[in-house]
């Protein structure tokens, strides 16, 4: 996936003039709630109408979907109101009936990246297709296995490709119910700048009151789209009610974000850009220079312990410098989550130079 220009051409061709929308309930359930909710989102600036058909739960014994028949209604979605339409795919025969019912966009559920066998089977089922397909992030936070999901479609010969960031899956507990883990997504931008890359704040978030913000934060971070599930009546969704949001409020959602262009080229914003830019290069510069004099002192620490015999992980100590240094991030505004994880690396990184010299 050398050249990746072309995989932008789908997007372009759309000629938006805000972020790109993809609108609709978790589930299909009945098809009155199908039109119902595609006739009030008819006139917003949704751009493609996505509904669950058959939907991967966790446990089983929940609603798992209305199979086929809710191909039907979508295809009546189109009709009546000329949205486009989307839903998901986790097999070579969902596949086969989402084409037969002119589906005009399909997406790989986060159920399915994680398995190589199943893209690799969606992906010969949709050989060479023009249709546009989208490939959600793995369950858990492997940009590889992400990777790897988009690479089959791409040599199946499937251009329209894009991805769907919705977030991780984490035994630490969290406000999300999908940890963003922003940097994975950062990084796949960074790797494939061409490959249309949307956000779902539905399932990232797992809760409506946080869908604004999560979406805002996407389009900082210069995502493309969004995809957001909207219900006519969330809480009585047969499937992740807490998340959904009404017709209404995805207007709303819409109308208050701050959508961000690329690049202004206004030459004061790029001499304050610069300068700032050069303000970070500073600071990092002096946290790697900091971190290096750390290490040097850790090393002499592993001399000493090598010398007196001493283990190397001293949790006593170490759960006092993480409570101070949770305390003195906060005073900077740097949350909890951030200082643990930056300790704990550095942590890490200090252990394996003093295993060296014990070793050594
Ligand atoms: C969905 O979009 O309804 C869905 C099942 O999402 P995910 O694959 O991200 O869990
Ligand atoms: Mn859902």
């Amino acid at each position: 996936m050398k050249n990746t220009k072309e995989l932008r051409t789908w997007l372009d061709d759309l000629q938006l003039d805000h972020p790109l929308v993809v609108a609709g309930p978790c589930s299909a359930e009945t098809e009155e709630q199908v039109l119902n909710i595609a006739h009030q989102l008819k006139d917003s600036d949704v751009n493609y109408f996505r509904a669950g058909i058959w939907k991967p739960r966790t446990r089983p014994g929940n609603f798992e979907g209305v199979g086929a028949l809710g191909l039907k209604w979508l295809q009546k979605v189109k009709a009546e109101t000329g949205m486009k339409t989307a839903t998901e795919v986790a097999n070579a025969n969902h596949v086969k009936l989402a084409l037969e019912h002119d589906i005009d966009l399909l997406w790989i559920g986060a159920r399915s990246t994680v398995s190589p066998f199943i893209v690799q089977e969606i992906a010969d089922a949709l050989a060479g297709t023009d249709k546009i397909v989208l490939v959600k992030n793995p369950v858990n936070p492997d940009l590889a296995l992400w990777l790897g999901g988009i690479e089959r479609l791409y040599t199946a010969n499937i251009k329209n490709l894009g991805v769907i960031h919705r977030g991780f899956s984490t035994y630490d507990k969290s406000k999300y119910r999908n940890n963003p883990e922003w940097q994975i997504a950062i990084e796949l931008q960074n790797r494939f700048p061409d490959l249309p890359l949307i956000c779902d704040p539905s399932h990232i978030t797992g809760n409506r009151e946080m869908i604004f913000d999560v979406s805002q934060t996407a389009l900082d971070l210069n995502f493309d789209g969004l995809m957001i599930e909207t219900h006519f009546d969330p809480d009585n969704a047969w499937s992740d009610a807490a998340q959904q949001v009404t017709p209404k409020a995805l207007v709303k959602i819409m109308d208050d974000l701050r959508i961000r262009k690329v690049t202004d080229t206004e030459a004061d914003y790029r001499a304050e850009l610069n300068n700032l830019r050069a303000q970070i290069n500073v600071a990092d510069d002096q946290l790697i220079e900091i971190l290096g004099k750390r290490m040097q002192v850790s090393d002499k620490i592993g001399a000493l312990k090598k010398q007196k015999n001493v283990a190397v992980l001293q949790s006593k100590r170490w759960n006092e410098i993480l409570g101070n240094m949770i305390l003195e991030g906060k005073s900077r505004g740097l949350s909890e989550e951030f200082v643990l994880r930056m300790f704990k690396a550095i942590h890490q990184e200090s252990i394996n130079h003093q295993e060296k010299i014990l070793k050594g």
